[in-house]
């Protein structure tokens, strides 16, 4: 345990994860400066407090290492070749960021971690391996980028059995000592490279997750990379590598057999080969529109619920708690939500869906779509995703600034396919696509909101793009009787 009396901190970044951050450190005895590159109306307010409490802040300056600094502890979102952190590695002082700093804030009892990264459905699985561990009577709560923050939950009053983290690849960057008790990486696809700066240096931060796990590295067997990333973790002696797979499942494996999860990883009855954990259908929350038959989950939400079920198998929960905790699992907004079905054709807002890699996911789902795509394309590209889903689109409406990218895509893979480009970025434009999707779907046709792009061209979030979608969704239903 670190002794904080006197000792110097700078913490960077006046943030959600900063300004905790700083009371805390402030809290325990140490003498703490705040760095931050702003210097705005918001941020001078947020100084003022901090500094009436006796903490002192530098606004308009987060380059410069502040004199006698011996710790400091960053926003995960500071990019690693800041001049901040050449200062403090020239100088020999350690960086943390806010996993790191909860990480080794917490007590010697305190609840071990299970924990998950991934390009695409963290918060889901989070949430579903959470949902299942309070069906299994332990005291636990869904942490990290959602939910309770991680030194709330590692500091606060409430005591917990377990946590379910869910752990960012920059949070992960800045996480050297974490050492989860289980963890899993779910895929990994092209995102954030501009501040890792390439794709093995993302890689190589996720895979950070399962260094020094005891019981179990959990990866996909459908992605490769996170296998290779289990291989090259050092883990303590015992710890297993096991694989989820939206098939059946080999030894080792959680897997799908007759619309049944089967887990052929932690079986405790030596007879049996493989354990039932629940049906498919038990994670029926997340609609599949309007395709006959009961309701059937996404299939990436398949391979998520089974990332959670192993996490949950590692830390000895029972299979019926699995099943318990699946069907209660509700997902968050704006993930495969399903708004209304209006004349036979089902309108799903998967706002969420801010990458290519998330839009694939969302549109391999459906069978005969009607696709609302565009946005800001952070500089992915599109093709890929278009000639994977050439064959489901029934009609494609463009919407905002980078729309064009994904219209020469189109224009290259899916020529048949009639594209209405809307040539709008302003907000009204959200009702026109819907309109104008709605006149290209028949009955049995899914419109599909998965814009594949981020938001912030339009609207303030994806919330807002989700929220003006369903929106504009209502206002073309039939009143209700
Ligand atoms: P994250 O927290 O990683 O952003 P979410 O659970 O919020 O993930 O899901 C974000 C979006 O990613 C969803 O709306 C869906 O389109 C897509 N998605 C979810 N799970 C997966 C997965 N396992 N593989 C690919 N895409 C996924």
């Amino acid at each position: 345990v670190t002794d904080w009396q006197g000792k110097h901190v700078t913490v960077a970044g006046l943030g959600v994860s900063g300004i905790p951050a700083a009371r805390v450190l402030h809290g325990l005895g140490a003498v703490v400066t705040v760095v931050n590159d702003g210097d705005d109306e918001r941020s001078r307010a947020q100084a003022a407090e901090l500094e009436a409490e006796g903490i002192t802040v530098r606004l308009g300056d987060g380059a410069t290492l502040p004199e006698g600094t011996e710790l400091i502890v960053t926003a995960p979102g500071w990019k690693p070749d800041k001049p901040l952190f050449h200062a403090a590695a020239e100088a020999g002082v350690p960086v943390w960021g806010d996993v790191e700093l909860a990480w080794r804030l917490r007590g010697p009892d305190a609840a071990p971690w299970l924990a998950v990264t991934g390009t695409n459905g963290k918060t889901t699985t989070v949430q579903m391996l959470a949902s299942i561990l309070e069906a299994a009577g332990l005291r636990t709560a869904a942490v990290g980028n959602i939910g309770v923050s991680l030194l709330d939950a590692v500091l606060g009053e409430e005591k917990y059995d377990v946590l379910a983290v869910e752990l960012s690849s920059y949070q992960l960057h800045w996480a050297p000592s974490l050492r989860a008790h289980s963890a899993a990486v779910l895929n990994l696809a092209p995102d954030h490279l501009d501040w890792h700066g390439s794709m093995e240096a993302y890689a190589a931060d996720k895979g950070r997750i399962y260094e020094g796990n005891k019981v179990a590295c959990v990866y996909n067997v459908a992605d490769k990379t996170t296998e290779e990333l289990v291989r090259e973790a050092d883990v303590e002696e015992g710890c297993r590598a096991i694989g989820f797979t939206l098939g059946t499942p080999g030894p080792s494996q959680l897997g799908v057999v007759d619309d049944i999860l089967v887990d052929r990883a932690f079986v405790e009855n030596r007879q049996k080969q493989a354990q039932e954990l629940a049906q498919v259908s038990d994670i029926a929350a997340s609609s599949r529109g309007t395709s006959p038959g009961p309701p059937k989950p996404a299939p990436h939400n398949i391979a998520n619920a089974l990332a959670a079920a192993a996490l949950a198998r590692a830390f000895g929960v029972e299979p019926a708690a699995v099943r318990d905790g699946l069907r209660a699992f509700r997902p968050d907004a704006h993930r495969i939500a399903h708004v209304a079905d209006i004349d036979g054709v089902a309108y799903i807002d998967d706002s969420k869906a801010t990458n290519t890699h998330a839009a694939e996911a969302s549109l391999a789902a459906y069978e005969s779509i009607v696709w609302i795509a565009g946005g800001l394309a952070k500089g992915a590209t599109f093709d890929e995703l278009v000639a994977n889903s050439a064959k489901r689109l029934r009609g494609v409406v463009l919407i905002g600034a980078d729309r064009a990218l994904i219209r020469e895509a189109l224009a290259r893979h899916a020529p048949e396919v009639p594209v209405v480009d809307l040539d709008r970025t302003d907000t009204g434009a959200m009702p026109a696509a819907v309109r104008e999707a709605a006149r290209l779907a028949g009955p049995g046709d899914t419109v599909l909101l998965a814009p594949a792009c981020a938001s912030m061209d339009m609207f303030t979030n994806y919330n807002k793009r989700g929220e003006a979608f369903a929106e504009a969704v209502r206002a073309m239903a039939p009143e209700a009787p």
